[in-house]
């Protein structure tokens, strides 16, 4: 039987990414052979347009924006901080209400990021923070890229 599982929205084709365009996975027919998956997009869940400015982080990364000592600044200047923690509070409370146990993320994302992240024009270790959000819930995180 296949499991359900949340996926970032831009890895199933969705046009959501900051440019407007998606991140469809290599091996789709072979992942919903053995997934149902649910899209979620944080960051348009959390208000922001698409297109959007590219964003990074300053201070630190999802972890560091839950404990209010890091921000999520776009390329405009804007402080996008709020709106991608409400979007990944909706994705959290989403993905609680379905019993969803397993969720799979675009890596190198401020929201999403599972393993890498921007920090200001660095890709450094860390994760996004519905990753942050995640991981303290125990629910298990794949990386969707290579899939
Ligand atoms: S927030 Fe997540 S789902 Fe939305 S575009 Fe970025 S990586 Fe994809």
């Amino acid at each position: 039987m296949r499991k359900v599982v949340a996926v970032s929205a831009c890895l199933l084709g969705v046009n959501c990414r900051y440019n407007g365009k998606n991140k469809l996975m290599k091996n789709l027919e072979d992942f919903l052979e053995k997934y149902i998956p649910i899209p979620i997009c944080p960051e348009q869940l959390g208000g922001l347009p698409t297109p959007r400015p590219p964003a990074s982080f300053y201070g630190g990364d999802g972890r560091s924006v839950l404990s209010g000592e890091a921000k999520i600044i776009d390329e405009e200047g804007e402080d996008i901080t709020d709106k991608i923690i409400n979007g990944c509070n909706i994705s959290l409370y989403l993905i609680r209400l379905l019993g969803i146990s397993t969720v799979v993320l675009k890596d190198r994302s401020p929201a999403c990021g599972v393993e890498r992240i921007w920090m200001g024009k660095d890709c450094v270790e860390g994760v996004g923070v519905l990753k942050a959000l995640l991981e303290s819930e125990n629910i298990k995180v794949i990386k969707g890229d290579n899939l």
